[in-house]
């Protein structure tokens, strides 16, 4: 490894702030954070992090246990206008701080940050600040200048950071250093007295902090320490003497969100493996929910020793869930690796996951206004267990709401889509696309929606892939309705629809339709008569071997299909245009046919939300058509 810093040891050295740091602390300095408090909170939970995790380097030996009970010491001096948090955990190496206080490293910041350069407008930027944790650096919200004096524990240098939080930061030896541990010192903005009042810290630390599970004492000189927090952990104690509130600072700690949970699942499992949890569905979407190395929030103590903070408890599609587990029954002493492939982990997992799943179910049950929220937040990473866990797609589907052709809120049950089966309907149709509002006026419904048969509209880029894998539902295949050939002319026509006048493929259509197919050569797989159109004169569809084409389309863009295969055209023989192309006959006529014929292609891509091959070519040509119709009413 290189030396990052060569000047000697003992030197103080600056260094600037990673670009995006300077411009979060702008941010948080300009106060557009809403709750100010908060900052304590951020610091106690470091301290907590920082002492578990030297509890778990004395639990598994690699450090000296201490006499000295783990706890963290908020100290007010109002003399020197000073605010102080002190833990005994781990500390700091040098290193440690570079990382640590100097790089945003954490994957939730960054994409935190992303958004909120995106976020033009500020109130949008206050929301944003009110849901995420900002860490450290929140202290410079109160503080102008903050220092940090820490020693890792075990090691004989102690180390000062120092900054006034604007553009660098210094780091140099100190002798002032807690023996192992580290001690933050607030110098206090002079607008913030209210942060040297006893009371006040005490009333934050039971706000924000009930769930830590180290102790916090509050010092003051000249009056005795008294205990403000009692560090138990929360999820030992019975579920009675817990209160909401306590619940969400849980949660708030874990998540890093700052919202309320909608959901909060506290048991103890029995039996095989033993062990007590703490679930949290969040009350809104996490900013990293669909970034690919989001994870799910697991923290895995075991006997009340935090073992790891990023434990792979759930599976992907459970990533919104925050959750604690505390087991008796898993190896304290073996490496974190073995830890993760260890049977006792496995079994907790699908515990976990099973009771996650079931408290949804009832939720669902009891109260369905609370449900559809949740599953408007997270049903697009459910539906992602549909094909990834086949073993819960049975509970998923349970669980899956739908706004369908019928069934606009959203709210739709498969059990309900196959309790209204129309006669002789076999199969669960289903239109994917990107754009719902898109989805419900596309002419491929128009035959659907005469017969009343309902179509599930899918507008989530997972649907394409778990409605393509999923062998069906109650025995009833799921069917795009933009792919293969319909099967509906056995489905009788709905109340009030009458059969639209279709010619029979007679000889004149079927001449027509091979000479649509050749006009088009290679755009078209096929060419045929349609009987799922009723106002449209055309509509694309996907042969019937080829995938859906809108999984067609998310492939080609990953890159996982060559090209975007070719659709076939379906042309309505009862729509008068398709009934003039049918008129047009002989030599004279061919420019106009192959013209008309390449145009009923390119709006039926258009109809599709796509974009024709040649845009402003198709602008030329409808304009001649439309100025030429125009002229010839004029003259009539
Ligand atoms: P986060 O806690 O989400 O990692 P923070 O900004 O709160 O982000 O802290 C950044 C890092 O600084 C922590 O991950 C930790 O490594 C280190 N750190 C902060 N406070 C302490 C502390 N009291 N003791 C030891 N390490 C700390
Ligand atoms: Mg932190």
């Amino acid at each position: 490894m290189t030396e990052q810093h060569p000047s000697a040891e003992g030197e103080t050295t600056q260094q600037p702030f990673q670009a995006d740091v300077a411009r979060l602390l702008e941010l948080v300095v300009h106060s557009i954070y809403s709750d100010q408090d908060i900052f304590l909170r951020e610091l106690i939970s470091n301290a907590a992090d920082a002492c578990e995790k030297r509890r778990f380097e004395q639990a598994t030996g690699q450090s000296q246990p201490t006499a000295a009970p783990f706890q963290i010491i908020v100290e007010i001096n109002k003399g020197a206008r000073t605010l102080t948090v002190e833990d005994n955990g781990v500390g700091m190496t040098r290193q440690d701080l570079e990382n640590g206080l100097g790089v945003i490293a954490n994957s939730g910041t960054r994409a935190f940050l992303e958004k909120l350069n995106a976020a033009t407008d500020k109130s949008v930027g206050d929301v944003l600040i009110g849901r995420f944790g900002i860490g450290f650096y929140s202290s410079f919200i109160v503080a102008d200048h903050v220092d940090v004096f820490t020693r890792r524990a075990g090691e004989s240098q102690g180390w000062k950071w120092s900054s006034d939080g604007k553009s660098v930061y210094s780091i140099e030896p100190s002798e002032t250093c807690p023996e192992a541990g580290t001690r933050v010192l607030l110098h206090l903005k002079s607008d913030v007295e209210a942060y040297l009042d006893p009371a006040r810290i005490e009333r934050i630390v039971a706000d924000h902090s009930a769930a830590v599970p180290i102790p916090v004492v509050l010092r003051e000189a000249g009056s005795e320490d008294r205990k403000v927090g009692d560090g138990a952990a929360l999820w030992t104690r019975p579920r009675s003497e817990i209160s909401g509130a306590q619940y969400a600072d849980l949660y708030q700690t874990i998540s890093g969100q700052f919202d309320e949970p909608a959901m909060t699942i506290h048991w103890r499992a029995e039996g095989r493996s033993e062990f007590d949890a703490v679930a949290f569905v969040p009350g809104s979407r996490p900013l990293d929910l669909f970034s690919p190395d989001r994870r799910g929030r697991s923290r895995l103590y075991v006997r009340r020793v935090l073992v790891s903070a990023e434990a792979d408890l759930l599976p992907p599609w459970l990533r919104f869930v925050s959750l604690v587990v505390d087991s008796a029954d898993v190896p304290l002493n073996v490496s974190r690796e073995l830890v993760q492939k260890s049977p006792v982990i496995g079994a907790i997992r699908k515990a976990v996951v099973g009771r996650v799943l079931q408290e949804l179910t009832k939720l669902a049950d009891s109260d369905p206004t609370k449900y559809a929220e949740i599953w408007k937040n997270f049903g697009a990473p459910l539906k992602e267990g549909i094909y990834e866990d086949p073993d819960r797609r049975d509970s998923l589907f349970a669980l899956a709401r739908f706004v369908t052709s019928l069934h606009p809120e959203g709210d739709r049950t498969l059990a309900q889509y196959v309790r209204d089966l129309r006669p002789n309907q076999t199969a669960i149709y289903y239109l994917t696309g990107v754009d719902a509002a898109a989805l419900a006026a596309s002419p491929h419904l128009e035959g659907f929606r005469a017969r009343g048969v309902e179509v599930l509209l899918l507008s989530d880029p997972v649907d394409a892939f778990w409605v393509s894998n999923a062998v069906g539902y109650d025995g009833k295949p799921f069917h795009s309705i933009t792919q293969g050939q319909t099967d509906i002319a056995q489905i009788p026509l709905a109340d009030g629809q009458t059969e639209s006048e279709r010619p029979e493929l007679d000889a004149a259509a079927a001449t027509c339709i091979a000479r649509v197919k050749e006009v088009l050569g290679s755009r078209v797989s096929d060419v045929r008569a349609s009987d799922r159109l009723a106002e449209s004169a055309a509509c694309l569809v996907a042969s019937d071997r080829a995938p859906d084409r809108t999984l067609a389309r998310i492939l080609a863009s990953a890159g996982r299909l060559d090209a975007t295969m070719r659709p076939v055209l379906e042309l309505n023989l009862g729509h008068p245009l398709v009934l003039a192309l049918i008129g047009l006959k002989g030599a004279e006529s061919q420019e106009t046919f192959a013209d008309v014929s390449g145009l009923v292609f390119d709006l039926a891509q258009i109809a599709e939300g796509e974009a024709p091959e040649n845009a402003p070519d198709v602008a030329r040509r409808l304009s001649t058509w439309m100025a030429r119709a125009l002229a010839s009413n004029d003259k009539s």
